[in-house]
């Protein structure tokens, strides 16, 4: 494949990452013939921007090198996985644009050659059944620099082992009380090579199995089991198991896979002051400081698209975050800019006031009213053009006005003239108040001859406002969205609460034009100097719209060169 190096993401970016050269060459060498990866998780809660990470990468790898992606739950701890999640899972990865085709399957599906693999071990005398309690174990498993110690029943005969196991296996030992251990080197400088713990008892019913096993494999001897049974060519895991690779590599050596996996790992995507780990998530999902795993605050992949981003902004987001060895954090900023980037040309460009003050035009005729015309999109003339109405009583922004102006506030004020977007030069008379001194109503008074918001002889105004027509305009609400962490403190304490910042969530009573009376859920637009917003798709009905802000417009990011 074609090495493009370029500074800019309008030019495109393709320089090779460290995963793409150890794959170019196992081709190279014959080693692997047919690329396979595959995404893994387990279903213990729902994706986030991280997991995205790992599905786009690895669905990526198998496209581009034409192989095979497989969709694999690892759901060998019965535990914590319910049906809930494998279904929240598959429709985010769909929805990712992630594509498995046949290729589903779930861990618990080998758990027959897990159990053989055990035996096989046992057979080569590989493998003990050990009694020590689970505080022993830790006890004689050592220390970074101390050596373990060998656990006495360590020396079982192979047949001792093998009756042992099958009794294991046969439901007649209580959890927790034995163990089958891999028998590798107690004195390995590596602590997860010191003789690991590869099936336990425990008497769980499983979302898959139901009650055939009482004895259940541990991850690190399962996990390469499972790749290999699949012929997986690349095992793409996070760096917090470079430590569990040898591991891994004996688990396939032993088991004399013919062509065994590789496990490569790379960081993980880690956002600045953004909750990421699902273990995180849960916990503001169960003490209701969110409202749900989609709450549009979080960053998991059903939250990310209620609140409006596409998966295309995703895709972008994930590729330019690129695919690293080493631990670093990105901003937020940067997945705002791919879905400002992503929706600026796709999303009709419509008025909506967020927060809405009056404003009348005392000449124009009380009981008159008229269409105007407006582009969708000036940027994308094929998005066509729609009809504004205009009448005597509009809403517009209230912090478009002031009484006292400062310097260089060119909106409106009493004695200036603004134009209102599409629609006429009017020019500020007047305003009333309650008795608190609030305004209430701005009065104006409108030319025209300005129609369709242009100059009627030369004359300029500096100021442009959006408005809609009070008469039409539809009554919803709108979600502002901040930092559901408070910044300035950063996520998390020492005790592992986290630091919510009370102001991530503003509901606004706004007005937006007639045009989007039937938007769907899922339907964005920009409201044009407001923002991107997206239609709850929970709470939005017809007749009571409720839209998110996806996004401001403004941004003081810049992409990294
Ligand atoms: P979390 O740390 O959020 O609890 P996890 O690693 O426990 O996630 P799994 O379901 O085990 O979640 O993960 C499935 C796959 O996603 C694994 O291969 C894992 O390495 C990868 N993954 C998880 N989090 C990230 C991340 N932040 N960046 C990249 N890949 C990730
Ligand atoms: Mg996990």
């Amino acid at each position: 494949m074609e090495e493009k190096v370029t500074q800019t993401p309008e030019k495109e970016v393709y320089s090779r990452n460290f995963i793409e050269t150890i794959i170019d060459k196992d081709l190279e060498d014959g080693k692997v013939k047919e690329v396979c990866t595959r995404f893994p998780p387990e279903p213990n809660g729902y994706l986030h921007i991280g997991h995205a990470k790992s599905i786009l990468l690895n669905y990526g790898l198998a496209k581009q090198y034409n192989g095979v992606f497989h969709m694999r739950f690892d759901d060998t701890n019965p535990t914590k996985e319910k049906t809930e999640f494998v279904e929240s899972i598959l429709k985010d990865i769909q929805w990712l644009g992630a594509d498995w085709g046949e290729h589903l399957y779930f861990a618990s599906d080998y758990f027959d050659k897990m159990y053989e693999g055990a035996v096989k071990l046992i057979k080569k005398g590989k493998a003990f059944v050990c009694e020590l309690t689970p505080e022993q174990i830790r006890e004689y498993r050592g220390t970074f620099d101390q050596p373990g110690k060998e656990s006495p029943y360590r020396n079982r005969s192979i047949e001792e082992n093998l009756d042992l196991f099958e009794r294991m296996k046969n439901g007649e030992f209580e959890d927790g009380s034995i163990v089958l251990r891999a028998k590798i080197d107690m004195a390995s400088p590596n602590i997860n090579m010191r003789d690991p713990v590869i099936y336990r008892v425990a008497h769980l019913h499983h979302h898959n199995t139901g009650d055939k096993w009482c004895i259940y494999p541990m991850y690190d001897f399962a996990h390469p089991i499972e790749d290999a049974e699949e012929n997986i060519t690349h095992s793409i895991c996070t760096l917090e198991f470079e430590d569990h690779r040898p591991l891994y590599d004996w688990v396939v050596r032993e088991l004399e896979y013919p062509q065994p996996p590789q496990q490569i790992e790379f960081a993980k995507l880690y956002l600045k002051n953004v909750v990421t780990g699902k273990r995180y998530i849960k916990k503001l999902v169960e003490e209701g400081t969110v409202d749900g795993w989609d709450d549009p605050r979080l960053v998991s992949i059903a939250a990310l698209r209620r609140r409006g981003f596409t998966p295309e902004s995703i895709q972008k987001f994930i590729e330019l975050c690129g695919v690293a060895k080493a631990n670093s954090a990105v901003d937020y900023a940067m997945l705002e800019y791919c879905i400002r980037e992503d929706l600026k040309l796709k999303a009709a460009r419509v008025m909506g006031i967020v927060d809405p003050i009056k404003l009348v035009i005392d000449n124009y005729p009380e009981d008159q009213s008229e269409m105007l015309v407006a582009p969708n999109n000036q940027e994308n003339e094929a998005m066509g053009t729609r009809e504004i109405s205009f009448s005597k009583e509009l809403y517009i922004e209230r912090e478009d006005f002031m009484i006292e102006p400062p310097r260089k506030y060119f909106r409106m004020f009493p004695g200036n003239e603004v134009r209102l977007m599409h629609a006429y030069f009017v020019k500020c008379t007047s305003y009333e108040t309650d008795e608190n001194g609030n305004v209430t109503v701005i009065h104006g008074t409108y030319d025209p001859a300005s129609k369709g918001g242009n100059s009627p002889d030369g004359r300029k105004v500096k100021g442009t406002i959006h408005w809609v027509d009070a008469k039409t305009a539809i009554p919803c609400e709108c979600r502002l969205y901040e930092n559901l962490i408070d910044e300035e403190k950063g996520v998390y304490n020492e005790d592992g609460s986290m630091n919510i910042n009370p102001n991530s969530l503003t509901v606004a009573h706004a007005f937006v034009e007639k045009y989007l009376e039937d938007a769907q859920a899922y339907d964005k637009f920009q409201f044009v100097r407001n923002g991107f917003f997206c239609v709850d798709a929970k709470d939005s009905k017809p007749g009571a719209l409720v839209f998110n802000r996806i996004v401001s417009l403004k941004s003081s990011f810049k992409l990294p060169k």
